[in-house]
Order: structure tokens, then C-alpha cells, then sequence
């Protein structure tokens, strides 16, 4: 067998100069890759790589037949493309790659992100001063600290109560400084940030605005936390990218909110995505919100799909509270009373 000794050390020796070959590409793949992110152009380039494999097919000295040689490249082509994939995760700024410890939210003495779950919650819409007063001093006792209302409501009907805005914004201010709550309210339009902010502590971006980039970019221009909610039909991949336009303009106070996916079952009005909190979790390091209201439409779900949701890890939830549901002018049948609210916030404070 020592006969072939030499021709096996000079196999080994192109196999390791192969390995060297193939890391020196991949070193330059990924040279061009980052020049090419920074220039906002496409990573990819079918054309490049057909006229490559007909270059390599050209010189092709045998023995291996053409398909072969296409397999290999392709192959070599094909690890390149997962390997760049990684790194664009790596420098997307909202990416666990990117920044490895947890993004805290601070507003005032609250901090999301760290520590126990927080609660957040208020009544769909804000419809009237006795009922966001009477509704905050319900919450203020149970020791919530952040208020939910809606003043701009994006309904699907436009015959649907569509809030009460300016109007709306008004209430929400007086009620938070009569109480001392935090206070966080949906803005809708570009040219609304400015007049939202004023009230809000936190601008909430709702689902159907998650694609609205030019609204993402907006408030990535303030410094003001803004929670982003997840749209019906995003994926996590998009989810993040909608919440990168936000950061990549300078603001990193964001909170993901996980608020129910849009699938095929019709007894709840949508699917709580529960693996999407530790995903977003693994992925990246910003503090995660679930709506236990919008996800599944139903009161009586509540109570189990919160402490669900802090079981996979979510760092609170957000719930629709109303002094009396039935006469609600929005999601009257997801809202919960004040008993309900206290058996469930009990039940959450021991998840
Ligand atoms: C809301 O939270 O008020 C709301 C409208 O929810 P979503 O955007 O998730 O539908
Ligand atoms: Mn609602």
C-alpha cells in the first residue's frame, strides 16, 4: 500500500488547496455582498452566475462531463448565497446578531424588556371622559401603568367608528396627567407623529400600517418608543425588516408586538402565533408584546393565552379593558370587564 503514499499526500494536498480556494471566495463573495448592501443593490445575480457556469463549461478539460462540473459550482454557488443570507441577518441592527444584550424600552421608572411581565391595557377605542376615566381609575388600582386607548381607529368598514382624533388625543392627555399613567395611542399618518406624540408615550404602530414604510421611517425619526405590531399576513422575517425601517433612522426604543395571524380557523379572529415570541426572542433583542385581545377576538381565551404568552417568554401582554363591553363602539365581544380584567391580570402576575 505504500506505493500509492505520494499520490495520497498530493490528494490531500489539493484538498486542502481547494479549502483554501473555497474560504478565499467566500471571503470575496462576501466583500462584494456588503459593498453591494451599501449600495441598496440586489445581492443576487442569476445572469452572472449562468454566464460563469458557461465560462467554466468552455474551459472544461475533462474528465469530469459538463453536468458534474454544473453541480459542483452550483453547489459552491448555492453555499455562498445561505452564507451571505447570515451575514444580511448579522447587520440588520434589530438582529440578536447585531446587538447580543437586551434592548430595554425605558419610559420614566418603567422599563420593558427587563424583569416582570407588564401589563398593558385600556379600552379598544377612547369614546367618552367618563369612560377613559372611570376605565384608568379601574387599571391605576390594579397597578397598571400603562394606558391603551385608540383615538385614530383603522377600522375595516369606513361605517364604522373611526375615533373620536383631536378629540380623542385630548381625553387621553387628561386622563394620563389626572392619574400619572404612561399613555400609548396609534398614530396612522405621517403627518399625525408630531400631534400623537405630544400625548403618547408610546406610538403604536398598528397591523395594518406594519407595510406603511413610509410611516415606519417617520417615527424611526423621533426618539419616541413606538410598538410595532405584527401584520396579519407578515412573516417574522418581514416583521423584523418593517421594524428595522424604524431603527435605521435612529430610533431604538421599539417593542414587537405578536398579535395574531390571519389562517383558516373561524372560531377566533385570528391564530396567536405563540412560537413567534421566542423566535423573535432568538432572533432578536428587542422586548416583545403580545395582544391577548386582537389575537384570538375572544374574552374567554384571555386568561389561558396570556399565560401562554408569558410562558414562551413574551415580556408582557396588552388587553382591552371597557367599564361595560356590550355597549362598546369597537370589539365590544373581546373586551373585558373589571372583574374580568382583575382575574386576569391575578392570574398573570403568578404565570
Ligand atoms: C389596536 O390595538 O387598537 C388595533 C387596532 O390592533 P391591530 O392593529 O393589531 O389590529
Ligand atoms: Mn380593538
Amino acid at each position: 500500500m505504500g506505493e500509492f503514499e505520494d499520490l495520497r499526500q498530493e490528494i490531500d494536498e489539493l484538498n486542502f488547496q481547494m479549502l483554501d480556494l473555497l474560504s478565499r471566495r467566500a471571503g470575496i463573495v462576501s466583500e462584494i455582498g456588503r459593498l453591494k448592501r451599501e449600495k441598496g443593490y440586489d445581492e443576487y445575480d442569476p445572469a452572472r452566475e449562468s454566464t460563469m457556469l458557461k465560462r467554466l463549461l468552455e474551459k472544461n478539460p475533462g474528465p469530469f462531463p459538463d453536468e458534474i462540473i454544473i453541480k459542483l459550482f452550483k453547489e459552491i454557488f448555492q453555499a455562498s448565497m445561505v452564507f451571505q443570507q447570515e451575514e444580511k441577518k448579522e447587520s440588520l441592527k434589530v438582529s440578536r446578531k447585531y446587538k447580543e444584550e437586551d434592548t430595554v424600552v425605558k419610559i420614566d421608572d418603567v422599563e420593558i424588556g427587563k424583569g416582570r411581565p407588564h401589563i398593558i391595557a385600556g379600552p379598544c377605542s377612547v369614546e367618552s371622559l367618563e369612560q377613559l376615566d372611570e376605565t384608568a381609575a379601574f387599571l391605576k388600582k390594579e397597578g397598571v401603568r400603562i394606558l391603551r386607548g385608540g383615538a385614530y381607529k383603522p377600522r375595516t368598514s369606513p361605517y364604522s367608528f373611526q375615533g373620536l382624533r383631536e378629540k380623542g388625543l385630548e381625553l387621553l392627555k387628561e386622563v394620563k396627567e389626572k392619574y400619572g399613567m404612561l399613555v400609548i395611542t396609534e398614530v396612522l399618518r405621517c403627518q399625525d407623529v408630531e400631534k400623537v406624540s405630544e400625548v403618547a408615550d408610546i406610538l403604536q404602530i398598528g397591523a395594518r400600517n406594519m407595510y406603511n414604510y413610509e410611516l415606519l421611517k417617520e417615527v424611526g425619526l423621533t426618539k419616541k418608543p413606538v410598538m410595532l405590531k405584527r401584520a396579519f399576513m407578515a412573516t417574522l422575517e418581514e416583521f423584523l425588516f418593517s421594524a428595522e425601517y424604524i431603527i435605521s433612522g435612529g430610533n431604538h426604543n421599539i417593542i414587537l408586538c405578536e398579535r395574531g395571524i390571519r389562517t383558516f380557523e373561524r372560531w377566533t379572529r385570528n391564530t396567536l402565533d405563540i412560537s413567534a415570541i421566542p423566535i423573535l426572542k432568538i432572533e432578536s433583542h428587542l422586548p416583545v408584546i403580545v395582544d391577548i385581545s386582537h389575537s384570538t377576538g375572544r374574552r374567554d381565551l384571555a386568561t389561558t393565552m396570556g399565560k401562554a404568552a408569558i410562558a414562551a417568554g413574551a415580556d408582557g401582554v396588552m388587553v382591552e379593558v371597557h367599564p361595560n363591553p356590550a355597549v362598546a363602539l369597537s370589539d365590544g365581544d373581546q373586551q373585558l370587564n373589571f372583574q374580568q380584567f382583575s382575574e386576569f391580570a391575578e392570574a398573570i402576575k403568578k404565570a
